[in-house]
């Protein structure tokens, strides 16, 4: 039972992914990682440079300046997981926004950003222990993954689930903005030339809309035990 594996978590916009990594990670003792926090980070820092904004996105000098981003995650204790940094500045709160999400998935689509980030997920995974969600976990960053789960749920479920947690955070914020928000992340998010969100034929999928939390922890609680009974 000490043999550790890779767990990678894909699915469309606001699935619950990274409620389930949380869980999984805790109750297994592994690393939790949140690639999109990552992008978002990315977007946050070209937004910050006035590389993109409502009518405008100037991708030569998001390119060119990507060196002077550098990501960190770092463990904060008291809330239980690990918060991202720009630049050693604490931006956790500042890329949950509806704004980043808005742009997040124009700047996810450049393949030069896409290979700065997927070369750091891949270095946090080498040893095995962790759980990663995202969109190319399963299909790009760790294609070697023992567990693949790829989660859906009708985008009314999610763009409900999305605007909740966005009200509890004091954001304010209209359910119809957000439901557009999460259609149109999926649609990009699919459509892109590099890495789109697919579901990897070694996948299982599981659609969580008519799910409790506790049921889904349960289901893939036990794809994990199996998993590890194999390795
Ligand atoms: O997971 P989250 O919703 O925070 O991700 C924000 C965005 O980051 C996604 O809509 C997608 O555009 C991008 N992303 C990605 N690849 C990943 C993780 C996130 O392209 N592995």
């Amino acid at each position: 039972m000490n043999k550790k594996i890779t767990i990678a978590i894909d699915g469309y916009s606001s699935t619950g992914k990274s409620t389930i990594a949380k869980q999984l990670a805790n109750q297994l003792g592994y690393v939790y990682v949140d690639s999109g926090a990552m992008y978002r980070a990315m977007t946050f820092f070209a937004m910050k440079n006035e590389f993109i904004s409502k009518d405008h996105f100037d991708v030569t000098s998001l390119i060119e300046n990507l060196d002077k981003a550098q990501l960190k995650f770092i463990y904060n204790p008291s809330i239980g997981f690990a918060e991202m940094y720009l630049n050693d500045e604490n931006i956790e709160k500042a890329i949950r926004t509806l704004e980043v999400s808005n742009f997040v998935s124009q700047v996810a689509a450049i393949s030069e950003v896409r290979k700065k980030l997927v070369t750091i997920q891949k270095e946090m995974g080498k040893n095995k222990g962790v759980v990663m969600d995202g969109r190319d976990i399963g299909t790009v960053v760790f294609t070697d993954a023992e567990l693949k789960i790829f989660m859906t749920s009708s985008a009314e479920t999610r763009a409900k689930r999305r605007f909740d947690e966005l009200i509890e955070k004091g954001q304010e914020v209209s359910y119809d903005d957000v439901y557009t928000n999460v259609v149109d992340r999926d649609r990009v998010d699919t459509t892109r030339k590099d890495s789109p969100l697919v579901k990897a034929d070694d996948a299982i999928e599981i659609d969580n809309s008519n799910l409790t939390k506790e049921e889904q922890f349960a289901i893939i609680l036990k794809l994990v035990e199996e998993k590890l009974r194999d390795v």
